[in-house]
Protein backbone atom coordinates (compact mmCIF):
# COMPACT_ATOMS: atom_id res chain seq x y z
CA UNK A 1 0.00 0.00 0.00
CA UNK A 2 1.70 3.61 -0.89
CA UNK A 3 1.08 5.97 1.75
CA UNK A 4 -0.79 9.30 1.45
CA UNK A 5 2.54 11.08 2.73
CA UNK A 6 4.14 9.29 -0.94
CA UNK A 7 1.04 10.33 -3.21
CA UNK A 8 1.32 13.58 -1.77
CA UNK A 9 4.93 14.24 -2.87
CA UNK A 10 4.23 12.24 -6.12
CA UNK A 11 1.62 14.13 -7.14
CA UNK A 12 3.81 17.45 -5.97
CA UNK A 13 6.64 15.90 -8.50
CA UNK A 14 3.91 15.48 -11.52
CA UNK A 15 3.26 19.43 -11.17
CA UNK A 16 6.86 19.90 -11.00
CA UNK A 17 7.09 18.30 -13.93
CA UNK A 18 4.31 19.92 -16.07
CA UNK A 19 6.01 23.27 -14.30
CA UNK A 20 9.48 22.39 -16.34
CA UNK A 21 6.86 21.72 -19.89
CA UNK A 22 5.62 25.10 -19.31
CA UNK A 23 9.15 26.83 -18.08
CA UNK A 24 10.40 25.12 -22.00
CA UNK A 25 7.60 26.01 -23.36
CA UNK A 26 8.19 29.75 -22.34
CA UNK A 27 11.98 29.45 -23.39
CA UNK A 28 10.64 28.17 -26.90
CA UNK A 29 8.53 31.02 -27.30
CA UNK A 30 11.42 33.37 -26.78
CA UNK A 31 13.42 31.96 -29.50
CA UNK A 32 10.37 31.76 -31.59
CA UNK A 33 10.40 35.25 -31.25
CA UNK A 34 13.96 35.91 -32.08
CA UNK A 35 13.57 33.39 -35.29
CA UNK A 36 15.94 31.12 -33.46
CA UNK A 37 13.90 28.20 -34.68
CA UNK A 38 16.15 25.92 -34.07
CA UNK A 39 16.87 26.74 -30.30
CA UNK A 40 12.54 26.62 -30.57
CA UNK A 41 12.35 23.38 -32.13
CA UNK A 42 15.17 22.10 -28.96
CA UNK A 43 12.98 23.50 -26.13
CA UNK A 44 9.91 22.72 -27.46
CA UNK A 45 11.24 18.55 -27.48
CA UNK A 46 12.26 19.66 -24.03
CA UNK A 47 8.89 20.67 -23.20
CA UNK A 48 7.15 17.88 -24.70
CA UNK A 49 9.77 15.44 -22.79
CA UNK A 50 8.60 17.03 -19.64
CA UNK A 51 4.84 17.05 -20.03
CA UNK A 52 5.73 12.56 -20.74
CA UNK A 53 7.52 12.89 -17.18
CA UNK A 54 4.53 14.17 -15.58
CA UNK A 55 2.43 11.88 -17.46
CA UNK A 56 4.66 9.00 -16.23
CA UNK A 57 4.18 10.23 -12.93
CA UNK A 58 0.13 10.15 -13.42
CA UNK A 59 0.20 6.32 -14.33
CA UNK A 60 2.33 5.40 -11.16
CA UNK A 61 -0.05 7.02 -8.95
CA UNK A 62 -3.00 5.74 -10.64
CA UNK A 63 -1.69 2.14 -10.47
CA UNK A 64 -0.64 2.26 -7.01
CA UNK A 65 -4.55 3.08 -6.21
CA UNK A 66 -3.63 6.93 -5.14
CA UNK A 67 -5.27 9.72 -6.71
CA UNK A 68 -4.33 11.91 -8.84
CA UNK A 69 -4.74 15.91 -7.86
CA UNK A 70 -3.74 18.63 -10.49
CA UNK A 71 -2.74 21.85 -8.50
CA UNK A 72 -2.14 25.08 -10.72
CA UNK A 73 0.74 25.19 -13.07
CA UNK A 74 3.36 27.92 -11.81
CA UNK A 75 3.41 30.88 -14.23
CA UNK A 76 7.41 30.61 -15.73
CA UNK A 77 9.40 33.54 -16.18
CA UNK A 78 9.79 35.21 -20.07
CA UNK A 79 11.90 38.07 -19.60
CA UNK A 80 15.21 36.30 -20.93
CA UNK A 81 18.17 38.78 -21.52
CA UNK A 82 20.35 36.21 -23.93
CA UNK A 83 20.24 32.41 -25.24
CA UNK A 84 23.06 31.78 -22.61
CA UNK A 85 20.59 33.01 -19.97
CA UNK A 86 18.43 30.78 -20.70
CA UNK A 87 20.81 27.25 -21.33
CA UNK A 88 21.57 28.65 -17.54
CA UNK A 89 19.01 28.76 -16.63
CA UNK A 90 17.67 25.27 -17.57
CA UNK A 91 20.51 23.73 -16.07
CA UNK A 92 19.93 25.02 -12.71
CA UNK A 93 16.44 24.22 -13.37
CA UNK A 94 17.52 20.62 -13.75
CA UNK A 95 19.24 20.42 -10.78
CA UNK A 96 16.56 21.58 -8.84
CA UNK A 97 14.41 18.45 -10.24
CA UNK A 98 17.59 16.19 -9.53
CA UNK A 99 17.07 17.19 -6.06
CA UNK A 100 13.56 16.82 -5.38
CA UNK A 101 13.78 13.17 -7.69
CA UNK A 102 16.31 12.78 -4.96
CA UNK A 103 13.95 13.56 -2.22
CA UNK A 104 11.45 11.30 -3.15
CA UNK A 105 14.21 8.29 -3.16
CA UNK A 106 14.78 9.37 -0.14
CA UNK A 107 11.03 9.56 1.20
CA UNK A 108 10.80 5.92 -0.42
CA UNK A 109 13.40 4.68 1.41
CA UNK A 110 12.44 5.88 4.81
CA UNK A 111 9.30 4.11 4.21
CA UNK A 112 10.26 1.31 2.60
CA UNK A 113 8.26 1.60 -0.25
CA UNK A 114 10.74 -0.61 -2.30
CA UNK A 115 8.00 -0.37 -5.59
CA UNK A 116 8.28 3.25 -5.53
CA UNK A 117 12.10 3.48 -5.03
CA UNK A 118 12.68 1.27 -7.99
CA UNK A 119 10.31 3.18 -9.86
CA UNK A 120 12.06 6.31 -9.67
CA UNK A 121 15.22 4.77 -10.57
CA UNK A 122 14.10 5.75 -14.02
CA UNK A 123 13.94 9.31 -12.73
CA UNK A 124 17.59 9.04 -11.29
CA UNK A 125 18.79 8.29 -14.65
CA UNK A 126 16.78 10.33 -16.80
CA UNK A 127 18.38 13.51 -14.55
CA UNK A 128 21.80 12.63 -15.34
CA UNK A 129 20.67 12.96 -18.90
CA UNK A 130 19.31 15.96 -18.41
CA UNK A 131 21.93 17.93 -16.61
CA UNK A 132 24.65 16.66 -19.15
CA UNK A 133 22.32 17.63 -22.23
CA UNK A 134 21.66 20.63 -20.77
CA UNK A 135 25.58 21.48 -19.78
CA UNK A 136 26.85 20.43 -23.08
CA UNK A 137 24.19 22.75 -25.04
CA UNK A 138 25.38 25.59 -21.77
CA UNK A 139 28.68 24.91 -22.94
CA UNK A 140 28.53 25.10 -27.04
CA UNK A 141 26.76 28.48 -26.63
CA UNK A 142 29.07 30.26 -24.74
CA UNK A 143 31.70 28.86 -27.31
CA UNK A 144 29.99 30.52 -30.00
CA UNK A 145 31.11 34.30 -29.45
CA UNK A 146 29.55 35.59 -32.79
CA UNK A 147 26.28 35.65 -34.44
CA UNK A 148 26.95 32.87 -37.39
CA UNK A 149 28.57 30.53 -34.65
CA UNK A 150 24.98 31.06 -33.13
CA UNK A 151 23.33 30.68 -36.39
CA UNK A 152 25.25 27.43 -36.83
CA UNK A 153 24.28 25.82 -33.48
CA UNK A 154 20.84 26.91 -34.37
CA UNK A 155 20.92 24.80 -37.33
CA UNK A 156 22.25 22.07 -35.29
CA UNK A 157 19.71 22.34 -32.67
CA UNK A 158 16.84 21.79 -35.35
CA UNK A 159 17.90 18.40 -36.12
CA UNK A 160 16.79 17.04 -31.92
CA UNK A 161 14.56 14.12 -32.84
CA UNK A 162 13.64 13.25 -29.50
MG1 LIG B 1 11.58 16.02 -16.10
Amino acid sequence: MISDKMVQHLNAQLNAEFYSGYLYLQMAAYFDEKNLAGFAHWMKIQAKEEFSHGMKIYSYINDRGGKVLLEAVEKPRSDYASVQEIFEQTLSHEQKVTKSIDDLVELAIEERDHATRQYLDWFVKEQVEEEATAAEVLGKVKMAKDAPSLLMLDHALSQRES
